[in-house]
């Protein structure tokens, strides 16, 4: 059964889509779209011999080879020009993600729609996005197996810069508490808006993990370590403010 977080990704696929799944490692997501009719052609992408041959294998097991190619490369250079509506990156840092589409921009002008999924530096994601004229459209997060996940879902709008200001003007929460652009681009501007249980307990979590190491540097006892520890609780302290 596919994962929790893989159909999350799944479920914004627009019907009838051509989509490239860049790290596409065993083709999990190509195949359960073509399976189920959602697409009408798929590139599976891997940097890496290994998942390349297992997402080969797993496409011919499933007889989808007539929908789903699967092609070995770096990012977005497996995707001929306008061959795909929809991009998918998943299971993989916000950084490599970012890097993955500014070095793949020119493979973009076919594309309508991005769908992200950062398993750390969901901020530098939202980053390249406000800054090549991307707009979030939606924003999930999920947990799965103790683990939490931000799908990121992006279109292109013919006012992409009004619209990001719109979406990361600094505004108040429900508490009050004003959340200022760096911390929407952290937090999400749509997630912190409409924030539900999961968020809660994300950041809660977020604020164990920071007490943890804040701990671990109470012993350090040097300047640095003193100054690190105050950054942190300043950082900790802002983190219980705005949930
Ligand atoms: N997308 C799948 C998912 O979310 O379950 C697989 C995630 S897996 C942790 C990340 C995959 O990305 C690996 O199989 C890795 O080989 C691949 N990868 C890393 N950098 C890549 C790049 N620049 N281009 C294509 N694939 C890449």
């Amino acid at each position: 059964k596919l994962s929790k977080r893989l159909q999350t990704i799944a479920s914004f696929v627009p019907p009838g889509s051509a989509v490239a799944d860049i790290g596409s490692d065993h083709a999990l997501l190509p195949v359960y779209l073509a399976e189920r009719g959602r697409v009408s052609f798929a590139v599976a992408g891997e940097i890496n011999a290994g998942p390349f041959e297992a997402a080969d294998k797993q496409v011919k097991m499933a007889g989808l080879s007539n929908i789903v190619q699967v092609r070995l490369g770096d990012g977005l250079a497996v995707v001929k020009p306008d061959e795909v509506d929809v991009v998918t990156i998943a299971g993989m840092g916000g950084s490599l993600i970012a890097h993955i589409l500014e070095e793949g921009q020119q493979k973009l002008g076919s594309v309508r729609k991005l769908i992200l999924q950062p398993n750390v530096g969901e901020d530098q994601v939202r980053l390249w996005l406000m800054a090549h004229g991307w707009v979030l459209e939606n924003e999930v997060l999920l947990e799965e197996d103790g683990k939490y996940y931000e799908v990121l879902c992006a279109v292109r709008s013919a006012n992409a810069d009004q619209d990001n200001l719109d979406l990361y003007r600094p505004r108040p929460l429900d508490g009050g508490v004003i959340l200022e652009t760096p911390e929407l681009i952290r937090f999400g501007p749509i997630l912190s808006t409409r924030p539900d249980e999961s968020f809660y307990d994300r950041w809660s979590s977020e604020i164990e993990k920071l007490d943890k190491i804040m701990h671990g540097l109470e012993n350090g006892g040097t300047e640095a370590a003193r100054k690190r520890w105050q950054e942190m609780n300043d950082e900790r302290n802002r983190i219980e403010e705005v949930i």
